[in-house]
C-alpha cells in the first residue's frame, strides 16, 4: 500500500473513531442544513422533535425519520415539478436530473448546485482513482448523456483526475467500439450489460478487444458488475480487469466503488455518506455479514438533502480490514445483491434475477437472456429465453439442471431464441419479464 493508491489519504485511512467524528459533525451540519432550509424536512424534523444538538454521535442518527421513495415522490407531486425537498430555489440549481423511469414509474427529479455537481465528481474520483485510472488515460465513456443522470458524475470526475475524456453520446454500438480503437482508450465506462454488448459487436467487427489499449472497464448502473460469472465474462471478453461501482440519482453520485485490490465487493465512500443496514422494510439494524436493506444519508448535496433514505437496495457489509488496501471505508461484499422488491415467488420457490443471471453467465455462448414468468391456467411457468447461436440440446440440459439446482428442484422451461431476438440494452436491462395477472386478494 502506498498513499498513491488514495484519492484522499487522509480521510481514506482514518482510523474509525476520526471517521465517526468526521461523519457526526456532517451529520449535524446536514440536519441543521435542512431544517433550516428544506419545506419538508423542517416539518418532518419538527413532528419527530429532533433537532441538530440532539445528534451526539453517528448513531444518533437513528432519531431521524426514514424516508421513502414514495413519500419523496409525494412530495413532488404535491408541489410540482421539485416537490418540497428541495432547500434551494431552483434558479439557484445548474442541473437537474431525472431517475431513468425505466420500472414504469414516474421519475424523481434532482436538483444540484454548482458546489453539488463538483462534489459528485469529487465522489466518482474517489472510484476511479481507486480502480487505477491516471492522467495519462484515455477514456471512452459508452453512455447517451440524457436526462438520466447514468454516467455524467463519472465524466466529470474523469476531467478532475486530468484523464482525456471521449464522450460516446448518442450513437450505435458499432461507432462506439471503433472511437475506442481509433482514440486509443485505455478505460471504458459502461453498464456491465452493454459492457458485453460492445464486445459482441467487436467480434462481429472483427476486432479483438483483448490485444487493444483498453485495460480498465468502469462498470455502473445494474448490479452485475458484483455478480462474479458476469464480471469474469466482462474481463475475458475485454482482457482488462472490471471494476464495480454504484451510484443513485438520488445521492446524486456512486456511494460505493470496488478498489485495485478487487476484494469482492466495493468499499463505502463513508467520509461523505453515512450508510445504515437494517432489516429489509424494518427498522432494526442488521450486523456485518447479514442480507439487509441500505439507508443512505449524504453530507454532500445542499439542493436536495437526504436523511435516511431507504434505497431498496439488498447488501452484506463487511469490515474495510477484509481488503488488503488499506482504507478504513466498510465493504458492500458482492455489491448489490438485488432490490428488496426483486424476488419472485414461483410455485411457492424464491426465485432471485441475480442467481439466475449467475447461471447464464457462466454460458459465454449465450449473448442475452430474459426470464419470463406466466401464468398457464392456474399454474406459473417460468421460462429462461436466451439467444446462443442456435438451439443446443447440450446446453438446455446444463441450464435446466443448474437451473433447478439453485432453486430447490423448481422445474424452468429454457428456449431459444433468434440472434437480435431479445431486447439490448444500454442503460438499466430489464430481463425479468412477469405477466402474470395481478393477484386480486380473496377477501375484500
Ligand atoms: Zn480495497
Amino acid at each position: 500500500m502506498s498513499m498513491h493508491t488514495f484519492w484522499n489519504p487522509r480521510t481514506e485511512t482514518l482510523d474509525r473513531p476520526g471517521l465517526e467524528r468526521l461523519q457526526a459533525a456532517k451529520l449535524r451540519r446536514v440536519v441543521a442544513w435542512a431544517a433550516d432550509r428544506s419545506p419538508f424536512y423542517r416539518q418532518r424534523l419538527a413532528d419527530a422533535g429532533v433537532t441538530p444538538a440532539d445528534l451526539h454521535t453517528v448513531a444518533d442518527v437513528t432519531a431521524l425519520p426514514l424516508l421513502t421513495r414514495d413519500e419523496w415522490m409525494a412530495a413532488q407531486t404535491a408541489s410540482p415539478p421539485y416537490g418540497t425537498l428541495p432547500a434551494i430555489e431552483a434558479h439557484q440549481a445548474v442541473r437537474v436530473h431525472t431517475t431513468s423511469g425505466t420500472t414504469g414509474r414516474e421519475p424523481l427529479r434532482a436538483l444540484d448546485t454548482r458546489k453539488d455537481w463538483a462534489w459528485a465528481a469529487e465522489m466518482w474520483c474517489y472510484g476511479l482513482w481507486g480502480a487505477g485510472v491516471r492522467p495519462a488515460d484515455t477514456a471512452y465513456v459508452a453512455f447517451g448523456y440524457g436526462s438520466f443522470i447514468g454516467f455524467w458524475g463519472l465524466h466529470y470526475g474523469l476531467e478532475k483526475i486530468g484523464a482525456l475524456v471521449v464522450p460516446g453520446g448518442a450513437q450505435d454500438t458499432a461507432n462506439r467500439v471503433r472511437q475506442i480503437v481509433d482514440f486509443g482508450a485505455t478505460v471504458v465506462a459502461s453498464t456491465p450489460t452493454y459492457a458485453l454488448r460492445l464486445a459482441e459487436e467487436a467480434r462481429a467487427l472483427g476486432v479483438d478487444l483483448p490485444s487493444s489499449t483498453v485495460d480498465k472497464v468502469i462498470l455502473s448502473g445494474e448490479p452485475a458488475g458484483s455478480i462474479p460469472a458476469t464480471k469474469q465474462l466482462i474481463e475475458e471478453q475485454w482482457g482488462a480487469r472490471a471494476f464495480d461501482t454504484a451510484g443513485m440519482t438520488e445521492v446524486s453520485t456512486i456511494f460505493m466503488f470496488e478498489c485495485a485490490y478487487q476484494p469482492g465487493g466495493a468499499h463505502i465512500i463513508e467520509d461523505h455518506l453515512l450508510e445504515e443496514v437494517l432489516e429489509p422494510g424494518g427498522d432494526t439494524p442488521v450486523g456485518y455479514g447479514e442480507l439487509g436493506e441500505r439507508v443512505v444519508t449524504s453530507f454532500g448535496r445542499s439542493a436536495v438533502p437526504l436523511l435516511r433514505y431507504r434505497t431498496s437496495d439488498l447488501v452484506i457489509r463487511e469490515p474495510g480490514s477484509r481488503c488488503a488496501c488499506g482504507r478504513i471505508f466498510d465493504l458492500y461484499s458482492g455489491g448489490v445483491r438485488g432490490r428488496v422488491d426483486d424476488m419472485k415467488l414461483v410455485r411457492g420457490t424464491n426465485v432471485y434475477p441475480r442467481a439466475v443471471e449467475s447461471i447464464v453467465r457462466g454460458h459465454p455462448e449465450i449473448s442475452e437472456f430474459q426470464l419470463r414468468i406466466s401464468r398457464e391456467g392456474t399454474r406459473d411457468e417460468i421460462t429462461l429465453r436466451v439467444e446462443a447461436g442456435r438451439a443446443d440440446d447440450g446446453l438446455r440440459k446444463r441450464l435446466l439442471d443448474e437451473l433447478a439446482q439453485a432453486h430447490e428442484g423448481l422445474r424452468f422451461r429454457v428456449e431459444f431464441c433468434e440472434p437480435g431476438g431479445l431486447p439490448r440494452f444500454e442503460l438499466k436491462a430489464r430481463r425479468l419479464v412477469d405477466d402474470r395477472p395481478e393477484m386480486v386478494p380473496a377477501h375484500v
